[in-house]
């Protein structure tokens, strides 16, 4: 299958003109395909052709934009197991993950698709008789969309759907890791009637892109999912031309397990999301903060849980577990593991790489894991749990707030005395009460602090790229 990636500029694939990258295949460590890279003339021709496409797009019907997006979205479950199989090589994720975030793409961009026709404004009374203030959502104009490689098709269906359906022209710079399933989903709108220009696809070399992108006057906002520090990095690129962040970063999520709580289900409903997709993911629950009642009964089942998996190619259909995305993540995995034994930590399992080519580690259980570990600071990345032990909830919260982060964060318990009080004092954006919490296309998510700003999802996530232009009218 041809995973090769290039550029889509006003309506044309190009090849782009600054050489080429390898699409490595995390399971083998082997090259796939290609992705060619734009230069400075195919990245100012992108900008221009989504200006140019701004007026008349942002003047369709909400009803015409949401038809192209639904159209998309079908044309993308017809073709989803292809889609999967290239979504498998590029990233490394096993076929169940692939299929599951695909769906949840093909949803994302029919729910958005719905929302265009229902964008409204508000009829406030005038001030003098006669007189009315209309408040009228407008689209922003040209958008750019960054996104990386962990949900990539996911990711991307956020950005696109309600951008679009915002009446928005979007230069999405897609992961160099992941382009295919870039591709794949602007193919998909493309044949689904998107005028040219409207959604124009690049890639390149990030910083030097970024710095071109957002130097432009013509830019209005920008959708940006990845670290925190290439985040703050835009926020200040953004800042001349005041371009609008819309910023989802890094998190570190804790699980607070309180005495009581049914282990067998903690384990359970929190390790499809600590093990899917090999941990890679801005909601993956990893620092687990166990009443000391529990502590010991709850390592033994997520140890249990970690040697359940079945590492391997996500091609291959006896594998649970995936390669991570690249070489840095492995090396990133051992580093933490290393730094955390060294300052006290159990390996209760895993803890290494595994020897095959590809970028594969084991499933891993920490326990005694030391406060100053960089492994309970930094986004793991990884198939990797931390336990620690608690005892109470002053010190649960404590732990549980240490850090850069303010995402997603879970409690399980079955008194509502302690949930109420967990949730209350939680540092938080995205709390899961005896669930996970995954983003999801009808309701608002974002991030707090250095988690990010801005919502995706719901009516909020469309208006996010909208501005309310306010009309005072008084008879003639
Ligand atoms: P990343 O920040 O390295 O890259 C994200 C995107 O930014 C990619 O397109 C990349 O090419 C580009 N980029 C990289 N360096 C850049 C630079 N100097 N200037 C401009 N652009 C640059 O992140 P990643 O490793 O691709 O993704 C993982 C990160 O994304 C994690 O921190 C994760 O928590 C975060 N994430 C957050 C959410 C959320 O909803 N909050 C969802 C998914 C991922």
């Amino acid at each position: 299958m041809n995973i090769d990636a290039h550029l889509l500029i006003d309506g044309q694939w190009e090849v782009g003109k600054s050489g080429l990258q390898p699409n490595i295949d995390p399971g083998t460590g082997e090259a796939v395909g290609v992705v060619t890279l734009a230069d400075t003339a195919q990245v100012q021709a992108a900008l221009e052709s989504a200006h140019r496409a701004s007026s008349t797009w942002g003047m369709q019907p909400g009803q015409a934009r949401g038809a192209i997006l639904k159209k998309a979205s079908a044309l993308l479950a017809d073709r989803i197991q292809e889609v999967a199989k290239g979504l498998v090589q590029e990233s490394g994720k096993t076929q169940a993950d692939a299929i599951s975030e695909l769906r949840r793409t093909i949803e994302t961009l029919a729910w958005n698709g719905e929302e265009a026709s229902r964008i409204s404004g508000k009829v406030h009374q005038g001030l003098v008789v006669g007189s009315a203030r209309l408040s009228v959502p407008t689209p922003l104009g040209v958008v750019i969309a960054i996104t990386p490689w962990n949900f990539p098709a996911v990711v991307i269906g956020r950005k696109l759907g309600a951008a679009l359906a915002a009446g928005c022209t979007v230069v999405l710079k897609a992961s160099e890791f992941t382009p295919y399933t870039a591709r794949a989903i602007v193919q998909a709108l493309v044949d689904a009637g998107m005028p040219d220009g409207v959604v124009n696809l690049i890639f390149g070399e990030p910083a030097a892109v970024s710095r071109q992108l957002m130097a432009s006057s013509l830019v209005k906002a920008v959708s940006f999912t990845g670290s925190t520090s290439v985040g703050k990095q835009l926020a200040a690129l953004a800042a001349p031309n005041l371009i609008r962040p819309i910023f989802e970063l890094g998190g570190h999520a804790p699980v607070i397990v309180w005495k009581g709580a049914d282990i067998e289900n903690v384990v359970r409903v929190t390790a499809p999301a600590k093990f899917g997709s090999a941990g890679q993911s801005c909601v993956a629950p990893t620092r687990f903060l166990a009443h000391h009642s529990i502590h010991d009964a709850l390592v033994d089942a997520l140890v249990a849980k970690a040697r359940t998996y079945k590492l391997g190619h996500g091609g291959e259909h006896t594998t649970t577990l995936g390669p991570v995305a690249h070489a840095g993540r492995v090396a990133s995995f051992l580093h933490l593991v290393e730094d955390a034994v060294a300052k006290g930590a159990v390996i209760n399992t895993g803890g290494k790489r595994l020897e095959r080519s590809g970028f594969y580690v084991e499933p891993t259980v920490l326990s005694s894991v030391s406060r100053d570990a960089e492994i309970l600071l930094e986004e793991p990345f990884g198939p990797v749990a931390t336990v620690q032990s608690v005892g109470t909830i002053d010190h649960a919260i404590e732990l549980a707030n240490a850090g850069e982060y303010s995402f997603a964060a879970y409690v399980f318990t079955d008194s509502i005395s302690v949930r109420d009080e967990l949730v209350h004092r939680l540092n938080a954006s995205n709390i899961g009460v005896n669930q996970t919490a995954f983003s999801q296309p009808d309701v608002p998510l974002g991030g707090l602090g250095n988690s990010g700003y801005g919502y995706e999802g719901g009516t909020e996530g469309v208006l996010a790229y909208m501005h309310l232009r306010l009309i005072s009218q008084s008879p003639a």
